[in-house]
């Protein structure tokens, strides 16, 4: 705690609500679909609006992402929770009323762990609760009049709350990505923040150190780990010129504005005695019996940190690399496929470290798009491993196989010529040539200069237009300077 860092003498205290869209094809209390994007109120049913005489009835794939997401954060799951509505009016809700879970939440407690500044972090969570989307208010084309689109009304999110744990913007950012790469990794969630499947609201405040906890305000709907980082850092500013201006910092619901930078309070912050929550009476108690939890826990992936862990102690990568290696499923499991198929871990890491990432980021795509499958990757790292082709070459292998200008390893080196000279003969007839040619760097090395040395070695490179192997050519040269 006492290494928090200060801003202008504050410390800064960010408490995170996100909520994850549950990748259910159907909603959370009705069989509408959950697709994205289609033509407005075409996925909004008679029990998403609450129609008198229609009935809500869990959605048990919901539950089950919800049940998978507690143990994998090693929370408790509640064997009874309690749906119960949230009752407010906006042109949005029709209903006058979410369901949502208050006094009992599905999922409590439980911890998300991820490296910060060189150490493990852990951030407490203090529930994870199951509720329904609301539908969406479209202000753009209607030209000064606002429409109401409901298919998301009755989309299932999890929303997960943490303890007031982050002291930074960073630190919720990393926070942010730990979970969101979690919830995609298990399955739940697809991740998609443009489309709104991932977002939070992060609560701020600021306080002198070893005072208690300062009023905060909230801020709503941030759909991008820039956003978030963003608005918080705007926000603490805020926070605490106010503070040294001698005024109160009011409890406050804020909206992040992405072309200004600001935060702008949109209402003073309700309490939950405004909701009026109680329990739905049209839905049973969420009972969650410890066979069901067991099956789930049965089905469960191996989880990101235990795999970077087996990464380091099976296949002797670095924490670092095997971090890298675990950044999403996908990831580890091309990693996997191609560490399998070439026989070599460390090479099969080095390779999407350097060339597959670079790739990936330059162009902005997962690795579920890398046009290279793993068992192509594996190929050519053998055959640098075999001495066919020198790095150099086979970067340019994997560029040319990347770009699609050729998809089978042996086919794009021999039709590049960019095989090794392997052939003993021919290399030593251009290894005899280039001492002939070059009397003066014999000399230097025979007097002990190593510089002479490699620059004879580079001779023979050249001469061979880069296929020799210079491991191989260097012993060659030098058995025959020691022999001449
Ligand atoms: P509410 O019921 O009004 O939503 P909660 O007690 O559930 O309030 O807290 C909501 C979020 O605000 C939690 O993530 C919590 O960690 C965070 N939080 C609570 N107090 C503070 C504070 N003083 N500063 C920053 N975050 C806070
Ligand atoms: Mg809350």
């Amino acid at each position: 705690m006492g290494t928090s860092p200060l801003i202008r003498g504050f410390e800064v205290v960010i408490g995170l609500e996100t909520h994850a869209q549950l990748s259910t094809a159907s909603k959370i209390f009705s069989g509408a679909s959950t697709r994205f994007g289609a033509a407005p109120n075409t996925q909004a049913c008679a029990v998403d609006l609450a129609l008198p005489g229609t009935l809500p009835v869990a959605n048990r794939g919901a539950v089950e992402r919800a049940i998978r997401f507690g143990l994998a954060v090693g929370a408790k799951i509640a064997p009874l929770s309690i749906f119960a509505r949230k009752n407010y009016f906006y042109p949005d809700l029709p209903k006058g009323y979410q369901i949502s879970q208050y006094e009992i939440p599905v999922v409590q407690g439980g911890r998300v762990e991820f490296a910060f500044e060189g150490r493990r972090k852990a951030v407490q969570l203090t529930r994870a609760h199951l509720e329904e989307d609301a539908g969406k208010s479209l202000h753009e084309d209607f030209a000064g009049q606002t429409g109401i689109d409901l298919n998301r009304a009755g989309t299932p999110l999890l929303e997960i709350v943490t303890e007031p744990d982050m002291r930074s913007a960073a630190e919720a950012v990393e926070y942010a990505k730990a979970l969101h790469a979690l919830v995609v990794w298990l399955g739940i969630c697809d991740g998609n923040m443009q489309e709104g499947s991932f977002r939070c609201d992060a609560n701020v405040s600021v306080r002198k150190p070893g005072a208690p906890f300062g009023t905060r305000r909230e801020i709503k709907n941030l759909n991008s780990f820039r956003f978030l980082q963003q608005a918080v850092d705007f926000e603490v500013q805020w926070q605490i010129d106010r503070i040294e201006d001698g005024l109160a910092v009011e409890q406050a619901t804020v909206l992040f504005n992405p072309d200004t930078g600001e935060t702008r309070a949109m209402r003073t912050k309700e309490d939950a005695h405004d909701y009026r929550y109680f329990p739905d009476p049209d839905l049973p108690p969420l009972v969650i019996a410890p066979e069901w939890v067991e099956r789930v826990r049965a089905a469960m992936p191996e989880l990101p940190a235990a795999m970077a862990e087996r990464f380091q102690r099976a296949d002797g990568l670095s924490p670092d690399d095997a971090a890298l290696m675990t950044q999403s499923l996908a990831f580890a499991r091309y990693y996997e496929s191609a560490r399998d198929a070439c026989g070599n871990a460390k090479l099969a890491a080095n390779w999407l470290m350097g060339e597959v990432s670079k790739r990936l980021n330059a162009e902005g795509r997962s690795i579920e798009e890398a046009p290279l499958a793993p068992a192509q990757l594996a190929r050519l790292i053998g055959r640098v491993v075999d001495g066919t082709v020198s790095n150099a070459g086979a970067r340019q292998v994997f560029d040319a196989l990347w770009s699609g200008a050729g998809s089978e390893v042996d086919a794009v080196i021999a039709e590049r010529g960019l095989k090794q000279m392997s052939d003993s003969g021919a290399l030593e007839a251009i290894v005899d040539a280039v001492i002939a040619a070059n009397a003066k760097s014999v000399e230097e090395f025979r007097a002990g200069k190593d510089r002479a040395f490699n620059a004879l070695v580079g001779q023979v490179m050249k001469a061979s237009q880069g296929k020799a192997n210079p491991a191989q050519a260097g012993e060659l040269l030098r058995s025959k300077l020691r022999s001449g």
